[in-house]
């Protein structure tokens, strides 16, 4: 029998959506793969519907339920593959499994438990942007409901959320990563020194920028100060999913005829965490924001190049890139 994908968001949450469908289905733990995402993009909304809709008859021991949250923060990735085996057999051998102290299964699950991360300011998770979304709203309504999101901790430190900017009928709507010094100042995406390489861009390949949407995973900026300046830092896998509602708002207002994708981090949220951006940018994808998907580097990239050669190398790829998301 042909094993099933099952991706999981590395929250308990998800994992026991995903579980109790599972369950409720028969599947059993040998036809299952656990894959570890940013956030269940596949199968999750499904079996999180199926596992509303299942009845309440799995019921599991409450200490497993406490051992499986604590196990869930470890940073193992077989603990998914662990949790539901063990439950598994809860369900379908006995009942008092979690007594047998003396069972690997149990034994990991115990050790996993133990070894889970230490609840931080760093590694708790954050409570997300989904409450701060007005429901059917608009992009303008988004917007201002945007600017009191307090989804995650980085609101604190910024100056303001950035949300996306362009017309609501936009033929290509653009992803980067996340605001930086100067799109915080002014609250508005890809106004600094990469918004100025993509603005050169776009002129030499002919796409007009007030007919684009330009928006960025992650709404606010990120940063540590050092001798006075600020200096980007890369946002936290928690953070880009506390934050991904909003950009999952506002893709589906738009619903693009083209999603162009500028970087890794936009990449692995909006195509997945395999997408490999300097193998496959400039490559069409379809995923469920966009049948015509194509992914590039991000104009800061070309920033960064060594030297001219290789600055003039990056951005003549990001140009042949965004030439292919005019052509798609
Ligand atoms: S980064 Fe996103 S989720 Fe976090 S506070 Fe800002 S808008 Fe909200």
């Amino acid at each position: 029998m042909a094993k099933r994908t099952v991706e999981v968001g590395p929250t308990f949450e998800g994992w026991q959506a995903a579980a109790r469908a599972l369950l409720q289905e028969g599947v059993a733990p040998a036809e299952v793969t656990w894959r570890e995402v940013l956030r269940g993009v596949s199968e999750a909304p499904l079996l999180a519907a199926a596992a509303a809709a299942a009845p309440a008859s799995a019921r599991v021991p409450r200490q497993f339920l406490e051992l499986a949250r604590q196990a869930a923060a470890a940073a193992d990735p077989t603990r998914w593959a662990l949790l539901y085996e063990i439950l598994w057999r809860l369900v379908h051998e006995r009942r008092d499994l979690l007594a047998d102290s003396g069972d690997p299964q149990v034994r990991r699950l115990n050790a996993l438990a133990t070894a889970r991360a230490p609840a931080s300011a760093d590694t708790a998770e954050p409570p997300g942007a989904g409450a701060f979304i007005p429901p059917g709203a608009t992009l303008e309504q988004l917007r201002a409901a945007s600017a009191r999101c307090q989804g995650c901790d980085l609101f604190r430190h910024a100056t303001q959320t950035v949300f996306g900017r362009g017309p609501a009928e936009a033929r290509i709507v653009l992803v980067g990563e996340q605001a930086g010094d100067q799109e915080d100042r002014k609250g508005a995406p890809f106004v600094g020194p990469a918004g100025e390489v993509l603005d050169r861009a776009l002129v030499e390949v002919g796409l007009d920028r007030q007919r684009v949407y330009v928006t960025n995973v992650v709404k606010h900026f990120k940063f540590t100060e050092r001798g006075g300046r600020r200096i980007h830092e890369t946002p936290r896998a928690p953070e880009i999913t506390a934050c991904r509602p909003w950009l999952e708002a506002e893709l589906e207002v738009i619903r693009p005829a083209v999603l162009g994708v500028l970087g890794a981090t936009a990449a692995r949220v909006i195509i997945g965490p395999e997408f490999r951006l300097l193998r496959q940018h400039g490559q069409l994808i379809s995923t469920r924001w966009s049948p015509k998907t194509i992914a590039t580097i991000h104009p800061s990239a070309v920033l960064r190049g060594e030297g001219d050669a290789e600055q003039a190398r990056l951005y003549a790829m990001l140009c042949d890139d965004l030439r292919l998301m005019i052509a798609a």
